[in-house]
């Protein structure tokens, strides 16, 4: 792991140079589009031939992160600048003094460092998050209980001849914009025709996004209607006895309009419920549960397949859900205190544990929730903070007690990501850093504290 001084003098010999770059993964927003083309001239990225206003922005937004990095200090104690390798020390020494050590997984990173950070929690016997307070633990809970029917997104693009959105607005103006485009609207194996032989409805419980799409095909009930509204369909979709009217009255939609949705989700030859965010954070355990017992009851009930889909936000969280997965047997809310991985929900979750004062130093890899954050400020652990922007003043919310800079995840550091549907796409490093990855960082402290004595798993 080279200096920063080092790495700038390696970049600054090479000539500047020109480059094209294909099926470049674009980490924007939870599609996660692998076929952008960006030029690269003189280390600057050149994104407007992107089809994409959202991404168009992320990528000037991230260059100009990234140049502020540049300036700002390789690595910081108490809001000042030190030598990375002091910094590395001291972080290592103090994660193997710590008595309950605590990891914010980064949900921004490739895989392989989010690899990298497992180990390190195995090797400190500590707890690890996604860090992502209140959102995705009902869902998982909720997986555990009623399983999942689920689909890859090139599958529902070949497939799908019905489509409900459920609280999320694939439009070209929304926080999806390219789904539709990539995965509806294009002809399928068995659809043709493409957009025109699918039948796409909405239903928000949580947002108002889909209030502009008129007509029968949107439908909007007070998020306090959503757990009726689902157990009414499960009913219907079986084939037992609903009081539409008292339905209708409490939905504000009228009783024809509940049965018609039934009977639709029921003929579709391929059917998918598509969930995003929003649902994510708002759904309760039994609102998540009885989606997904929906979508396992149309299988039984329905006349064809019926798959759920959901996506996700920018970053890189379905990796890390899935790394924990791999190496430690849960997606979330692990804690290696007893020298072996244990799923321990909500309790051993990051906002509980800083809440309640349980960790005393927090090792914070990449961005972080501001909930997280506000939690942080009250309790005080000791705050270690690595990722690209901890040495900008003022990122973190607080100053990091020690923080040292990696390089971007997306624009810099290369490796795999993960779609929401279990995808894993390649990220294109598309600048030189000047910094170290944070795969590599991770695992520099890693060794660093294996030989400071910890044990090695
Ligand atoms: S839709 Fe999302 S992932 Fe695709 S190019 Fe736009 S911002 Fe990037």
């Amino acid at each position: 792991m080279g200096s920063r001084q080092t790495m700038r003098e390696e970049a600054d010999a090479k000539p500047p140079i020109e480059r094209q770059l294909t099926e470049v993964t674009c980490a924007g927003c939870g599609c996660l589009c692998d076929d952008l083309t960006l030029r690269v001239q003189t280390g600057k990225i050149d994104a407007s031939g992107v089809p994409c206003t959202l991404a168009q922005s992320m990528y000037v937004a991230a260059q100009d992160q990234v140049h502020r990095v540049r300036q700002a200090p390789e690595a910081q104690i108490a809001g000042q600048p030190a030598p990375l390798a002091e910094v590395l020390g001291l972080v290592a020494e103090r994660l193997t003094r710590a008595r309950a050590p605590l990891i914010l997984g980064p949900t921004e990173s490739s895989m392989e460092a989010q690899r990298a950070a497992v180990a390190l929690a195995d090797v400190l016997s500590a707890g690890i998050d996604t860090g992502l307070a209140a959102s995705g633990s009902a869902r998982w809970l909720a997986r555990q209980r009623a399983g999942w029917v689920g689909a890859t997104w090139g599958e529902i693009k070949q497939r799908a001849d019905l489509v409900l959105c459920w609280d999320v607005d694939l439009g070209p103006g929304g926080p999806h914009p390219r789904f539709a485009k990539r995965f509806l609207e294009p002809p399928g194996r068995f659809i043709p025709e493409g957009l025109a032989g699918r039948t796409v409805l909405h239903l928000a419980c949580w947002s108002d996004r889909v209030a502009g799409v008129k007509g029968e095909t949107a439908i909007v009930i007070q998020p306090s209607h959503a757990l009726a509204t689902l157990a009414a369909l499960r009913t219907l979709v079986r084939g037992g006895l609903v009081d539409l009217g008292s339905l209708a009255t409490t939905t504000g939609q009228p009783a024809h309009l509940w049965a018609k949705l039934a009977q639709q989700l029921k003929a579709a030859r391929f059917g998918v419920i598509v969930v995003g965010p929003i649902f994510d954070r708002h759904a309760s355990l039994a609102e998540c549960e009885g989606l997904e017992r929906l979508i396992a009851e149309l299988n039984v009930f329905g006349q064809g397949r019926f798959v759920g889909c959901t996506i996700g936000q920018g970053g890189n969280r379905p990796g890390l859900e899935a790394v924990l997965g791999w190496q430690a047997g849960a997606p979330r809310a692990v804690d290696f205190s007893h020298k072996h991985p244990r799923y321990l929900p909500l309790e051993a979750e990051a906002s509980h544990r800083i809440a309640e004062g349980q960790a005393d130093v927090v090792l914070a890899i990449g961005p972080q929730q501001a909930a997280t954050l506000a939690q942080a400020h009250a309790t005080r652990p000791f705050w270690i903070q690595i990722g690209h922007n901890a040495t900008l003043a003022g990122s973190a919310g607080l100053v990091p007690d020690l923080a040292m800079a990696t390089a971007h995840p997306w624009l810099e550091a290369g490796g795999t990501v993960m779609r929401s549907d279990g995808v894993p796409l390649p990220l294109t490093p598309l600048l030189r850093p000047l910094c170290p990855t944070d795969a590599q960082m991770l695992e520099r402290l890693r060794r660093q504290i294996v030989e400071q004595g910890a044990r090695v798993p």
